[in-house]
């Protein structure tokens, strides 16, 4: 393992996510929008979650920026972050799968909307929020660098809490007591945990 490797294992895993989101976007986009609860808040949470998992760490790797917080790299660590950009895709597939057209990169709803509680969701309701987490664990490990390394934690983070309340309201304001009893079988992101 070198940190060239870790780089590329980074680059190769956000082609692996936009190649599995391009291909479930394209099929949900032809169902119209009933619901959109998407706001300036809900746009800037999504452009800091972008900076934080996409444009940081990839200025990183392209330009080596910010110098300055380099920290010297662990081979163990990359391969950490190797078993975490792996777990990370394999779930962001399966929520995809699950999901169908009931998704939406946004706080939307689309016509004949599903609420799914089967599969991946039959134990935690934020499946493909911990595939983003891993991610953001992932890009940790693989860069060794304060700043484009933990951008990810941050600015997903900032993206998960901000949302994931307005989330659920919007799914109790739709499906009601479903939702409800859902929610009280369910955790939002680690089974048992959280
Ligand atoms: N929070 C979910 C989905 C993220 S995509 C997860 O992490 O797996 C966001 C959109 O998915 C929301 O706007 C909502 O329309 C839809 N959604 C969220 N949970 C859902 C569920 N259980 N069934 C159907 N659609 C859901």
């Amino acid at each position: 393992m070198t940190p060239s490797i870790a780089k590329l294992t980074f680059v190769l895993l956000a082609i692996g996510w936009y190649a599995i989101r391009f291909e479930h976007a394209r099929r949900s986009r032809r169902l119209p929008v009933r619901h959109n609860a998407r706001d300036v808040r809900e746009n800037t949470l999504l452009l800091i979650s972008l900076s934080g998992l996409g444009i940081l760490p990839l200025l990183y790797i392209a330009t080596a920026f910010p110098r300055f917080a380099d920290y010297p790299f662990r081979p163990v660590q990359a391969w950490l972050g190797v078993a975490f950009a792996v777990a990370a895709l394999v779930l962001f597939q399966m929520t995809h799968r699950a999901l169908g057209r009931n998704w939406s990169v946004t706080l939307e709803l689309r016509q004949d909307h599903k609420l799914i509680t089967s599969g991946i969701y039959r134990k935690i309701r934020h499946p493909m929020y911990t595939a983003f987490w891993l991610w953001a664990i992932a890009q940790a490990c693989l860069l060794p660098n304060w700043v484009a390394g933990f951008a990810g934690i941050v600015g997903f983070g900032t993206l998960f809490f901000g949302r994931v309340g307005r989330e659920e309201q919007m799914m109790l304001e739709t499906f009601g007591d479903d939702y409800r009893q859902y929610m009280s079988k369910t955790y939002r992101v680690i089974p048992l945990i959280f």
